[in-house]
């Protein structure tokens, strides 16, 4: 069998790791990305992009602590290298804050961050509103810039990208041998998944470079997450909301909540709002499936339905990924060596 052609819908964070891991992986492959929305234009650019995984409750705990572990390995080694500024990757120190403490004081990830452990009392007179913290050090990317770098080393390996919307999987059949479905929300039409909804997310990208600490309320709606250029102030999560309006009344209502954790917010400049909708489901779903029309098979690979967390767990997924299309791959073989008998 010829080189397989792989094509890759999607440019989002999911999308492109999972380009990167298929070339990786399988350097014979022809990889080609397909998207009808490129960096600064996906929901990955609105991003906080923070370390902090969410939980998914349709996935094992063991398999999301480590997809986490994967992509915080994968992005700590990127901030320990020449790269990181390009890259957007950087270390945050911070805290998580509760107005109560929470029934389970150590989260499954604990372990896989830096420096886990409860906050001390003179610490959390910082937040007279809060009772228990957690302080810790986690990664953070730059959405718009990791993505750029993720664009690079793509292009850098031979990856061809193109600008376009699938309506439907089958028509990529006659041009690539497997189609990998990194879609995010736009799933929900794609493949008709009912499965999948949008969880609207509202945030402002500030301009306060005094602020060096993340904060983040335990109950996950307010946090403040200072990246390279920018800090992050969130948030909302409004399931089943399609609307990418800012909502004035909303801006007010994050910034408010945003100063009463950390008041030196009231001087923040440059005040830019964005919306994104989060493609959220019970679980990730990654897993093959083989489409076929008139006795021809188009074997695809999903790998969507990232939530609140997809940078939190993106490289593991990726891997994932792309060892299930190694999978189609063996099999296609198998079944053109058959073919050939
Ligand atoms: P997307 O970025 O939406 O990419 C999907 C791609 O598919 C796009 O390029 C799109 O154009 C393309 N596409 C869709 N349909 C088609 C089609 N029919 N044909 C061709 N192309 C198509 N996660 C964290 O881990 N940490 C955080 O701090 C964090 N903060 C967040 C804050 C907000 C406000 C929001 C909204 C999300 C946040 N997330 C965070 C979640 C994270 O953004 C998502 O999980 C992640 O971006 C999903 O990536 P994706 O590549 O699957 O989707």
């Amino acid at each position: 069998m010829a080189a397989p052609k792989v094509a890759v819908v999607g440019a989002g964070v999911v999308g492109l790791s999972t380009a990167l891991c298929i070339v990786e992986t399988c350097p014979s492959c022809s990889v080609t990305v397909i998207s009808d929305q490129f960096s600064p234009n996906t929901t990955s650019d609105v991003a906080a992009g923070i370390l902090i995984p969410h939980t998914y409750p349709g996935t094992p705990i063991h398999v999301q602590k480590q997809w986490f572990k994967e992509t915080f390995a994968y992005l700590f080694a990127i901030s320990n290298s020449a790269e990181a500024s390009e890259a957007g990757i950087h270390l945050v120190s911070g805290w998580q804050v509760f107005k109560n403490t929470p029934k389970e004081e150590l989260p499954f990830w604990s372990d896989a961050v830096l420096g886990f452990r409860p906050m001390s009392e003179a610490e959390l007179r910082k937040f007279p509103q809060h009772q228990f913290g957690q302080a810790f050090t986690t990664l953070k990317c730059d959405c718009p810039s990791y993505l750029l770098w993720l664009e690079k080393r793509l292009k850098a390996t031979g990856v061809q990208m193109y600008t376009r919307k699938v309506t439907d999987l089958w028509e990529l059949h006659s041009e690539y041998n497997i189609v990998v479905n990194c879609a995010g929300i736009g799933a929900h039409q794609l493949v008709g998944d009912q499965k999948l909804f949008p969880v609207r997310g509202q945030v402002l990208k500030v301009h306060a470079p005094w602020v060096k600490n993340f904060i983040r309320d335990g109950d996950g709606l307010t946090y403040i997450y200072p990246g390279i250029h920018r800090v992050t102030l969130g948030g909302t999560r409004e399931k089943e909301s399609w609307s990418l309006s800012p909502d004035p009344g909303t801006t007010k209502d994050i910034f408010d909540r945003c100063c009463s954790l950390e008041p030196s917010l009231r001087g923040a400049q440059d005040i830019k709002v964005k919306v994104g909708l989060r493609p959220s489901r019970r679980c990730v779903r990654l897993q093959r499936e083989d489409l076929s029309q008139g006795g021809v098979k188009l074997p695809v690979v999903h790998n969507y339905g990232h939530g609140a967390g997809g940078f939190s767990v993106h490289r593991g997924t990726a891997k994932e990924a792309a060892r299930l299309v190694g999978e189609c791959i063996a099999a296609l073989q198998g079944s053109s060596s058959r073919a050939k008998l």
